[in-house]
């Protein structure tokens, strides 16, 4: 079952070794497995020259993934880092970047990421449908990607969800099932289907392959940086595995030479107030985490009550001297106005998370501004319109009749 440099899974708790397989923990402890890579074999013809001859998207980094062939997802990832002037002028931070993963393809989240290659690996082990638990984006990114690769897909979300995230699921065709609960309930139910039926929860018993998938997001910061692992990364946290895997990201192409520097990166993490169990834990300078029994916040899509991998996730803010902290869903709202007005970047609530948590840290002076800040944001916006759709959040256009009087009367210039 081994591709040709991911040989197994390692329980990140006690280190007990298992052969790939699809599995949700370790049988001991309920530990998270972790892919193990043959990183001597990863590094014969992986350098800086063959990566950067392959097509800028995920594969280029084919390697350091779980699979090295796609089966969707082809052209996933590969999306910009900006040099974000204009909002770093704005807040007295001149070397900020911003991560836009807002259009990666096919769903414009970068859960396509995580979905490319657990789509592949549920192929690899002949699952012939998929499915996932999901607060929006996993949805989209499972539905579009299980057409793709000619997998039937079923699909599990809070019955709450933006009528954007519905409409982005069904129309490929898969089967969606509305769960009257939390997205904590959704993952206790995909939790007992995976261990019954015969589909493959791309995060449940594919967890481990698909968490990996973040990680192209951290080679490609580095690489877009200049092979440059930055000083400060700023990210919005649902069950905290993203913000994990950038940092495994940056500490692999750090082992294999790759980087110019060495990571000294500091981690901030973003949520929203109405759900932030992984914050609130690092505001304590804790990592244990206390469950949010019920979310409420408009930033849906990182609504998570019981975060996976809370622990892992405050550790390393806390371990990285970074830090992290939450907004309300007033200051989410500013945050997207903020990041369109500046950069002309249309980000769903949860980036609005990360771009207010930022405006939030470096107003506090917690973030040096000589240094290499970089926010990641992870969505769209036109998949969250609801939120900018209550009255007064944006202002009613004038209707005016279609003559230059009128248009002079309204006095614009
Ligand atoms: C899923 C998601 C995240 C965070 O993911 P975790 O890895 O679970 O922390 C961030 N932003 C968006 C838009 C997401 O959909
Ligand atoms: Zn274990």
């Amino acid at each position: 079952m081994s591709t040709a440099t991911a040989v197994g899974l390692r329980c990140r708790e006690c280190g007990t070794e298992y052969a790939d397989n699809p599995i949700n923990v370790c049988e001991h402890d309920f530990g998270p497995l972790e892919v193990i890579y043959d990183y001597p074999a990863v590094k014969k013809g992986f350098s800086r020259e063959t990566i950067t001859k392959r097509a800028f998207n995920m594969w280029r980094y084919r390697e350091l993934l779980p699979e090295q062939e796609p089966v969707s997802g082809f052209n996933t990832g590969g999306t910009p880092l900006y040099h974000a002037k204009n909002l770093g002028k704005r807040l007295g931070f001149p070397k900020l970047y911003v991560k836009f993963d807002g259009v990666c393809v096919p769903t414009l989240s970068f859960k396509d990421r995580v979905v490319a290659v657990s789509v592949a690996r549920a192929k690899r082990f002949g699952f012939e449908t998929v499915g996932c638990a999901s607060t929006g984006n996993l949805a989209n990114s499972v539905a579009a990607q299980a057409a793709q690769a000619g997998l039937k897909a079923v699909i599990l979300i809070p019955k709450t969800l933006e009528r954007a995230k519905v409409v982005n699921t069904q129309i490929y065709g898969a089967k969606l099932i509305k769960v009257d609960g939390h997205y904590d309930d959704v993952n206790r139910l995909c939790a007992e289907i995976a261990n019954d039926a015969k589909i493959g929860i791309v995060n449940v018993n594919l967890r481990a392959y698909y968490a990996e998938g973040s990680k192209s997001m951290g080679f490609e910061v580095a690489e877009q940086l200049g092979w440059r692992a930055p000083d400060n990364v700023v990210v919005c946290m649902a069950g905290g595995s993203l913000i994990n895997k950038l940092n495994k990201a940056f500490k692999e192409f750090e082992k294999l030479g790759l980087l110019e520097n060495e990571v000294k990166t500091r981690f901030w993490g973003a949520q929203a107030t109405g759900c932030n169990p992984i914050t609130d834990a690092i505001k304590r300078k804790s990592d244990l985490i206390k469950p949010v029994k019920n979310p409420d916040t408009i930033a849906r899509s990182i609504a998570i009550g019981n975060p996976a991998d809370g622990y892992y996730a405050s550790r390393l803010c806390l371990d990285s001297g970074g830090g992290g902290d939450d907004v309300s869903d007033a200051e989410i709202v500013e945050g997207m106005k903020l990041l369109a007005e500046t950069e002309g970047l249309f980000t769903e609530t949860a980036g609005g998370v990360t771009v207010a948590t930022f405006a939030k840290l470096a107003k506090a002076g917690r973030i040096n501004k000589d240094e290499t800040t970089v926010l990641c944001i992870t969505g769209q916006g036109l998949k969250t319109m609801d939120a900018l759709m209550e009255p007064g959040v944006l202002p009613d256009a004038p209707v005016i009749k279609p003559t230059l009087s009128a248009f002079k009367d309204l006095k614009i210039a």
